[in-house]
């Protein structure tokens, strides 16, 4: 069935108040996942949602074609972990069609890499992050309550075999766990073609975030300077990380310090929860519901109307870091970053 482009939705695109257009669209496609790291689920656990609540393939491809019709040309699949998403593939070849989106992309834990990686790439998925905040194998199964290291090591040489390069590796970096191993990390960086990216820890709910967990990039990257030469590379506007090369070596590291060196000005990222919510800002309260709409029949522009309501109360940056759990109702496992 061809759906007409809404007028409406193509003649205003998604554009905030400050004139910043939305051209990247996160999909959190579950709220489940099979590790249970301790920055992102409730140390008391969730209660998944019935899958009735959860969108389902066709509805993702509906939503993701509306949000493509009004400028969005990249996609990113998160979770929960995404890949406990049964059918993950044929998801991943549905949206490849979609004429105007450019890039799909992933954030997992890596752990069916092994196994998937030539699958998702045939599929059509054009990027890959993988999270890991450890090398240490204790110490991995200590933050992810699983001791899944190898698979997740084995997974990632495997996905730069399938072709995903520069294969990019997320570090949430958290003070008194981790910071210890950003050396390690960056060698990871020095001889493959894979960058690095150290993450500021976050406050979110139910995540026992305090301020003196985080550990500030500037810092990070006082640390890495005591063994390599680090240059500044180019980039968008629109970026979340400041990357740089390594003197000498096949791969870069990147950091994203939202709390600290806020990327707001140029941010073009909206989100869609797993239960078919909009999301203009990480740290706003989700509003404007999509699925029940869709469920009631609404059309295109109906549906359009939803996300443009939520980009109309988007803000120009996110609030002082100690302020920002009172804005934000979601846990990291809801949203999936
Ligand atoms: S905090 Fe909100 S406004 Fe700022 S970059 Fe992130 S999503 Fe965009």
């Amino acid at each position: 069935m061809v759906i007409a482009p809404s007028p409406a939705v193509t003649a205003s695109p998604w554009t905030d108040p400050f004139g910043r257009p939305h051209t990247y669209l996160r999909v959190s496609i579950t709220d489940r996942c099979n590790f249970r790291c301790g920055y992102c689920m409730p140390a008391q656990g969730v209660i998944w949602r019935p899958r009735s609540e959860i969108l389902n393939f066709e509805e993702i491809e509906r939503l993701v074609r509306l949000f493509v019709r009004g400028g969005v040309t990249k996609v990113r699949l998160t979770g929960g972990e995404p890949a406990v998403r049964r059918g993950l593939e044929e998801l991943i070849a549905r949206l490849a069609v979609i004429e105007g989106l450019r890039e799909i992309w992933m954030t997992t834990n890596g752990s069916t890499l092994a196994k998937k990686a030539d699958a998702y790439r045939r599929a059509g998925l054009t990027g890959l992050n993988v999270s890991l905040d450890s090398l240490r194998r204790e110490r991995f199964a200590e933050i992810a309550r699983r001791d899944e290291l190898p698979k997740v090591l084995e997974g990632i040489e495997t996905a730069l075999g399938a072709g995903f390069r520069p294969l990019k590796i997320n570090v949430v970096v958290m003070a008194g766990v981790n910071e210890d191993e950003l050396l390690d990390f960056a060698e990871l960086a020095s001889d493959r073609p894979i960058q690095v990216r150290f993450i500021e820890f976050m406050p979110f709910k139910g995540n026992g975030w305090q301020r003196g967990d985080l550990y500030p990039a500037a810092r990070m990257r006082e640390d890495l300077r005591e063994r390599y030469r680090l240059t500044p590379l180019e980039t968008s506007p629109n970026a979340v990380a400041r990357g740089f090369a390594i003197e000498g070596g096949k791969g870069s590291v990147a950091f994203v310090a939202s709390m600290t060196e806020s990327f707001c000005d140029g941010c073009n990222r909206l989100r869609l929860t797993a239960d078919g919510t909009v999301k203009s800002c990480l740290f706003l309260r989700a509003d404007g519901n999509l699925r029940d709409s869709l469920r009631a029949g609404a059309d295109d522009e109906a549906l359009a109307t939803i996300v443009r309501d939520s980009l109309a109360r988007k803000w120009k940056e996110h609030p002082p870091m100690e302020n920002l759990l009172a804005t934000n109702d979601h846990s990291m496992l809801e949203i999936g970053g």
